[in-house]
């Protein structure tokens, strides 16, 4: 059932205090891709929900979002979109700033990787505060881009992450 699955996939999840650095819960999903029936059950569900909302794009947040999104994408037939770190495309990009918690941060995307109109999923591991996820978002409204979701394995609810997406829906499978 869905349940079990959800159970397998919290399970599978580790958490190590202080990593990386003093009062932070790491939710580290690199055990969770060692179960390969976790592992293919997290894109299950992703897909189960996907498979039918003509989405053309999925967007995977640098770096775990990619070990998620890409899977989904080849799954529902979308193209898979990297958003980057700076300096990591080689071709022509867009960049948006999102603050962190000191300081700020850029991701970036390639031109012409999507057109106005197009339909896109964000997908990233975790969302903690938001501003990782509300920055993609805005990175794709700029291009026309639809976003019609943002699907993360993880939320940390007590971050009120959800709160900066605004109206856009926010799908997880652990909370
Ligand atoms: P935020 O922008 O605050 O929502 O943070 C989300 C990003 O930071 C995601 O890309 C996560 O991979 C990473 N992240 C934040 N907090 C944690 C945590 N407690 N455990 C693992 N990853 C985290």
């Amino acid at each position: 059932s869905t349940d079990d699955r959800i159970s397998r996939i919290s399970s599978s999840i580790r958490v190590i205090a202080d990593f990386p650095k003093p009062g932070i819960l790491f939710q580290d999903i690199t055990t969770l891709l060692l179960d390969p029936k976790a592992f293919k059950d997290t894109i299950d569900l992703f897909v189960e929900r996907y498979k039918e909302q003509n989405i053309n794009v999925v967007a995977g947040i640098e770096a775990r979002g990619f070990i998620f999104g890409a899977p989904i994408a080849l799954a529902i037939g979308a193209k898979f979109v990297p958003l980057r770190k700076p300096k990591k495309l080689p071709g022509e990009v867009i960049s948006e700033e999102y603050s962190l918690e000191y300081g700020t941060d850029i991701m970036e995307m390639h031109v012409g990787a999507v057109q106005a109109g197009e339909r896109a999923l964000v997908v990233d591991d975790l969302i903690a505060t938001g501003g990782t996820l509300s920055a993609a978002i805005r990175l794709l409204e700029r291009v026309g881009v639809d976003v019609v979701e943002c699907a993360c394995v993880i939320e940390l609810p007590e971050l009120k992450g959800r709160n900066l997406l605004g109206d856009k829906p926010l799908f997880v499978l652990v909370s």
